[in-house]
């Protein structure tokens, strides 16, 4: 079995904004940046997205800490970090 790091048989891999861990995103948790914020758990969302390990129930907070901490959630999402405001998801 090889073990690559792009397209595996399994599906598209990704990669961790928080801690840059590449995983299948089947397996990670993806937040999308909407107009009335970032939704997390937005797997199924259209729109600029961004992945974080998954823990039980959600992102992965260390991940989610960091990626929010060194800004990369905002780059990855193109948007002003200060303007990051969170909103749940309803599905
Ligand atoms: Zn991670």
């Amino acid at each position: 079995m090889a073990t690559g790091e792009a397209e595996t048989k399994k599906g598209p891999v990704r990669t961790c904004v928080g801690c840059r861990r590449k995983a299948l995103a089947a397996e990670l948790f993806r937040v999308v940046l909407e107009p009335g914020g970032v939704v997390v758990g937005g797997n199924r969302r259209p729109g600029r997205g961004a992945w974080l390990c998954a823990a039980e129930g959600g992102p992965s907070e260390d991940c989610l800490t960091r990626a929010i901490r060194t800004g990369a959630l905002a780059r990855a999402l193109r948007a002003d970090r200060k303007e990051l405001r969170w909103q749940a998801a309803e599905d």
